[in-house]
């Protein structure tokens, strides 16, 4: 049997390396290809460090060659343009095709602009290693440039930093940046009493799945960091280094900054698989995209039912890991012919940071502040780091 996982993010990275490794505990010589744009696996929840620090961005990178290095996977780098699920043939760009028996989608997630008039064009999106270090080497370059005027009223423009969206990356990048902009006035010569950052959110509430405790926590810590937190506050239309916001106001800042949602990659409603209002792929309780038994979709692009309340699992890495260790063994189950279970999430919660000092999180649904929370967030990071260059 021939599987091909597409996506070599937290949840597709995760579905081959379990696989692969139960594949050669039994001695089969099934094969497992996974393909991905990149040649390497990114530690997306790290980009918001690698975008405001200089000197963190090979930590949220991994070469896929070395990770797949003595394992049975082969790695297809190339970017996927659609899904045929008729012919079981998968198209990328630059013409190959891959037929599968079985099919993992594990694309992940794109930004979500809703609509909102110059937003993608005039605004930069914060989900990717590459798309961090362009928002890093663009505030380098905006701080250096600043430091090259006289004209206060220009410097400030050019030092503000708008943030749009006050959700979880919203927050941890403008915990990041605050703790940044200190050292990088020093460094380029930027006046520091005109650099500005503003996180706006259309919502009464920052990290609002998380309730009014997390939102105080985080504008206590925003306020003494220098971050003006603008809630209630809808984006009405983005031009270049201007934001138009509800009741006719007008922000300028040479730096905004979009991360106000998410929705899955187009190709999956493309493909004539269903989908929900974000384009997830609706999954069943074995993670099969519904009507399709040789496809399974995972991760940030699934709509995976959180219980029988109706309501989603969040998009989180966590979620995502765990996702893809259950569809390992539910794919190696099928084959060897033995009972699959089906799909449980558990309710891991999240974390948050809030900058190198704070943080909010609810693991296991128990609410925590502080230091606590910076200090689970790095042994589950560690944890995983270890997990996928272990043999
Ligand atoms: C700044 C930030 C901080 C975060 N912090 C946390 C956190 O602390 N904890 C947490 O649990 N979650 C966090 N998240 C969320 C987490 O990163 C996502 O939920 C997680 O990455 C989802 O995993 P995934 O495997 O579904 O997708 P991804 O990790 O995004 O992987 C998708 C893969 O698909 C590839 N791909 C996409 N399209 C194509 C294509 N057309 N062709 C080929 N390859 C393609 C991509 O290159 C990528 O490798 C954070 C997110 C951000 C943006």
């Amino acid at each position: 049997m021939h599987i091909v996982i597409l996506g070599a993010g937290y949840a597709g990275l995760r579905t081959a390396l379990n696989l692969d490794r139960l594949l050669r505990e039994r001695g089969m010589d099934d094969t497992v290809t996974l393909v991905d744009q990149n040649s390497y696996h990114q530690l997306i929840q790290k980009i918001h460090v690698t975008a405001t620090s200089r000197n963190h961005g090979p930590e949220a990178i991994y070469s896929l060659g070395r990770i797949l290095d003595s394992r049975q996977i082969t790695f297809v780098q190339g970017r996927v343009r659609s899904i045929a699920p008729v012919e079981r043939e998968v198209l990328l760009e630059d013409g190959r095709s891959l037929p599968y028996d079985r099919l993992v989608i594990a694309l992940g997630s794109e930004t979500a602009y809703y609509n909102v008039p110059g937003a993608r064009e005039h605004s930069m999106p914060l989900r990717t290693y590459a798309e961090a270090m362009y928002l890093r080497d663009h505030l380098v370059a905006q701080f250096s440039a600043a430091a090259t005027l006289s004209d206060p009223k220009k410097q400030r423009i050019m030092l503000t930093t708008a943030i749009v969206g006050g959700g979880c990356t919203g927050c941890e990048l403008a915990g990041e940046l605050a703790s940044w902009v200190g050292s990088l006035s020093k460094e380029t010569g930027a006046p520091r009493s005109e650099v500005r950052i503003a996180l706006l959110d259309r919502n009464k509430l920052l990290l609002k799945q998380f309730g009014p405790w997390a939102s105080r926590e985080a504008e206590r810590v925003f306020d003494q960091h220098g971050v003006s937190v603008y809630l209630n506050t809808a984006i009405e239309s983005v031009e270049p280094n201007m934001l138009q916001v509800s009741g006719g106001r007008v922000l300028r800042a040479n730096t905004i900054i979009w991360v106000a949602g998410i929705c899955a990659p187009r190709i999956i409603a493309e493909a004539g698989l269903p989908v929900n209002g974000a384009g997830k792929a609706i999954v069943d309780h074995y993670l099969h995209v519904s009507g399709h038994d040789a496809i399974f979709a995972l991760g940030d692009c699934a709509a995976v039912a959180a219980g029988t309340d109706g309501s989603m699992l969040p998009s989180t890495a966590s979620y995502a890991i765990r996702q893809g260790e259950y569809l390992a063994e539910t794919i190696f189950a099928e084959m060897v012919g033995t009972v699959t279970r089906s799909y449980e999430s558990l309710k891991l919660g999240e974390l948050v940071s809030l900058g190198p000092d704070n943080g909010v999180g609810n693991p296991l649904g128990m609410p925590i502040l502080g230091h606590p929370v910076l200090v689970l967030k790095k042994g589950i990071e560690q944890y995983y780091r270890a997990s996928i260059t272990a043999l």
